[in-house]
This record gives structure tokens, sequence and C-alpha cells, in this order.
């Protein structure tokens, strides 16, 4: 295959200006950065700074009061040379193109880390779903899977959860789809209900995904798990099902913060206690069993591991430079800007990436999406067997790589995951 001509800039796109500090910005300098890794296969990396699909959709609804409510709805296919898309969508009022690119692109890199037969692609709705009813949701999503329906399918493009999205969302997109194309394709979604074709342990796949690599990167850094002092930065699917999972292993949950405030307790939290207290509308804070902080203060508590599971951006080089955890977690996607990433590594604060280490989810949206082509379906004991024995496969792969090339997990999980994306696409050639 012919060597690609670097464009005049990297990431030299006209529909975006890429923020250096924004999520697709923070994505082309993770590449640059594995580039000088990828040997021959270096030449190939512009392919990666393109992604191969961008489809900007119009989705007006009848609002409640009768009027037409219109919202910008996106589906970026980064990546289709390993297989179909996948990756989630997300319903935010910080939903961008911008935004939906990377996170396209790390499903790209997530989905080749943890060896998935996948491309990697993204979808959200500019939202607050605070501000929708149910109903609105609802009409939201039928209109936006009708509009991006030309590029899903079982064989093209599978959606999943993300922030603000559900199981529930997930069958009105299964129901969308069957009513558009006259076809009971379940696979066209994963993270539905198990009732409709869903797996079980989806639900709480990435946060169980955080706990099975949090035990084996504590137990590689001789770091003991019981009593491990542990904050965690968003308390949604992932952030509180990893934070459940560690406590009752033995660890010590000293503080959360969500989006409207944080909670610190030196002895640990009671977790659930805690999810039963922000389910009831007003998030973490305020919560009887600790002592509300500063949402800032979150940043300076005490603690050995810290687990961002909320959104990109997070970890800022000024956050890295005061955080007291030896090890980060990275549940969300995003949430460390390069320019953390060395002040961390300066530290010594050891990072396990999001593209491993939140990669639960799609690893058993995997097994729902083979369940489904199947119409048989497995155990929980099986799915969470499965699950944990990939993820610490990939994570022994990608941790000596680090190790034998001497480079920060992240740099190895990229060169692991941009080899085999590279390699994938140089043997499918160029068309025509
Ligand atoms: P969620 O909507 O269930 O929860 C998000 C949580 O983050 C909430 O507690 C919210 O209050 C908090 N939050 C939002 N903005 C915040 C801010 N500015 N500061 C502090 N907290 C804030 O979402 P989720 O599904 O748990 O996703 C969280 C992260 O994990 C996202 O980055 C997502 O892309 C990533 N992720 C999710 C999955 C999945 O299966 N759901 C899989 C892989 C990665």
């Amino acid at each position: 295959m012919a060597k690609t001509r670097a464009s005049a800039f990297h990431g030299g796109l006209s529909y975006v200006r890429p923020d250096p500090a924004g999520p697709w910005g923070t994505f082309l300098e993770q590449i640059e950065r594995v580039t000088p890794h990828l040997g021959e296969l270096a030449d190939l990396a512009e392919t990666l700074r393109r992604p191969k699909r961008t489809l900007i959709v119009d989705v007006p609804i009848e609002m409640d009061d009768g009027s037409v409510g219109h919202f910008e709805g996106f589906r970026v296919q980064h990546s289709l040379s390993r297989g179909p898309g996948k990756g989630g969508v997300r319903f935010h009022p910080g939903v961008t193109l911008e935004e939906v690119m990377a996170l396209a692109g790390w499903m790209t890199v997530k989905n080749a880390a943890v060896n998935l037969p996948f491309g990697g692609a993204k979808g959200g709705v500019r939202l607050d779903p605070k501000k929708l009813s149910k109903k609105e949701i609802e009409r939201v999503t039928r209109r936006y899977t009708s509009e991006i329906g030309g590029i899903i399918g079982p064989q093209q493009d599978i959606p999943a959860p993300d922030v603000n999205t559900d199981a529930q969302i997930m069958a009105w997109m299964m129901d969308t789809y069957a009513m558009n194309t006259g076809l009971a394709n379940t696979g066209v979604v994963t993270g539905k209900p198990v009732n409709l074709g869903g797996s079980l342990g989806r639900a709480q796949a990435t946060g169980r995904g955080v706990f099975v690599i949090g035990c084996d990167a504590l137990r590689r850094l001789d770091m003991p798990l019981e009593g491990a002092r542990i904050a965690v930065q968003g308390f949604g699917n992932v952030g509180a099902c990893a934070a459940a999972l560690f406590a009752e292993a033995g660890a010590k949950i000293v503080a959360v913060q969500d989006s409207r405030g944080a909670v610190a307790n030196a002895s640990g939290l009671n977790v659930a206690e805690l999810l039963q207290h922000s389910r009831g509308g007003s998030g973490v804070a305020g919560f009887s069993g600790a002592e509300t902080i500063d949402r800032e203060a979150f940043w300076d508590v005490a603690c050995d591991v810290l687990i961002p599971a909320a959104l990109e951006g997070q970890l800022t080089a000024a956050r890295a430079g005061r955080i007291a955890a030896r090890l980060v977690l990275e549940g969300a996607n995003g949430p460390t800007l390069p320019e953390a990433d060395d002040t961390l590594a300066e530290r010594g604060i050891i990072v396990v990436p999001d593209v491993i280490c939140n990669a639960g989810g799609v690893t058993v949206s995997y097994f729902e999406w083979v369940q489904d082509f199947a119409s048989y379906f497995w155990t929980e004991e099986e799915i969470n067997g499965r699950l944990a024995q990939i993820l610490r496969g990939a994570l022994r792969h990608i941790w000596e790589t680090a190790e034998r090339r001497k480079v920060p997990l992240r740099t190895a999980a990229f060169i692991v995951a941009c080899e085999r994306v590279l390699t994938a696409h140089r043997e499918r050639g160029l068309y025509p």
C-alpha cells in the first residue's frame, strides 16, 4: 500500500478547529505521541487523524407544550478497518462534533487494545436531559435513530449506552430501527434490557471492568486492596458500580464528587446508602454519612487510588500536580489531558488508561452482540468470567509492552491498538 502523505498540519480538517485542550485536540496529541513507536506503520497514521465518516443531523421533535424543538445529533465512525463501528450514544448539553469525534477515536483504540472485532464509533445529541420529559427524550431518541438509521446496523455500526443514556433508550433505538427496516435485528444496539436480547451483566460491566483492572494493577504495584483509600469522580453507571465493587472487596471509598457536589469520609463511605441518597435527585451533596466538601477540594483528598469516572478533560496539569493518589484508574473516556499525563509521569503516578480500564462495557457489549446473532444466551457467571479473562489478558499484554518499550501505559495501549488497526488497514489495501 502506498505511503500516505501527511497533511499540512495534523488534524487539518476543514470542518473542525480543534482546541488543543479539547477532546479532539487531546486525541490528536495522543496519536502524535504514539506515532514514533509505530515503525513502518507510522506512514499510515494519518488515517487515524481523519474520521472515516461524520454525520450531523437535525433532530426536530414535538415538545410537550406543542412547540417544535430542534436538537443537534451526531454519529461519527472513526474507523471501520477491523469490523463494524461500535460505541455509545451520549445525551448531554456539552455534546459537540469535536467531542464525538474524539470519543469515536478512543473507541477505535479501545476495541483494538482489547482485540474486539470492531472499529470505533460514537454518537451524541446535544440536549439537557434534566430539562426534557421522558416522552420528549423518547421522541428525540426515535427521531435521532431514524436520522442515523442509514449508517447503523448489526454489521455496520452498533450503538450502546453512554452518559445519560440507558437500557430504556437502547430499547427505543432497537424498536425504531426494527420499525423502519422491518427486521427484528436485536443486534443493532447493545446495552438493551435483558428481556429484549440484552446481556446479563451489561449494566454493571464498565464498573466491573474498572474493578477487575484496578485489582490487577494494585497487585502489580504491590499495593494492598484491603483498606486502599479510593476517591471517585462521577457517581453514575461507571463510578457507582466500581465504587460498590471496591468497597465490597475491602477498599475504602473516601471521597465522591458528582456534577452537583462532593462528599468525603476518611473512614470510608457507605456506598449503598450514598447511592440511595444520590438517586433522591440531589446528587451526592448533603449525604448524612459524610462531610460535604467544596467540589474543587475533592482533588486534594488523601487517597491511594483516584477513579475519574465523569467526563473528559477533568484531570488538568494543575490538578495532576495536587492529587495524592499513586494510581489513577480511568473510568471515564479521556479524563486526563496530555500535559497532566506528563505531570503524573514526573510524579511517578501510574495511570491505567481509559482504553483498557473502562473497556469492560464494550467487552460485554461484544458478548451481547454475539449472543444476539446466536439467539443463545449465557449465564451471568460465564459473562463475568469471560470479561475478567479478556481484560486481564489485555492488561498483561499492555503492561509488558510498557515495560519492554519503557513508555507509560497509555502509550503502550496505543502502540498495541494502533498496530492492530493500521495492520488491518494495510492488509485491506486502498479502495478502489
Ligand atoms: P452517567 O451519566 O451514568 O454518570 C455520569 C456521572 O458523572 C454522574 O454522577 C454525573 O453527576 C457526573 N458528572 C457529570 N459531569 C460532571 C462534572 N463536571 N464533574 C463531576 N462529575 C460530573 O455516565 P456513565 O455511563 O457512568 O459514564 C461516565 C464516563 O464513563 C463517561 O466518560 C463515559 O464516556 C465513560 N464510559 C461509560 C461506559 C458505559 O458503559 N456507561 C463505558 C465506557 C466509558
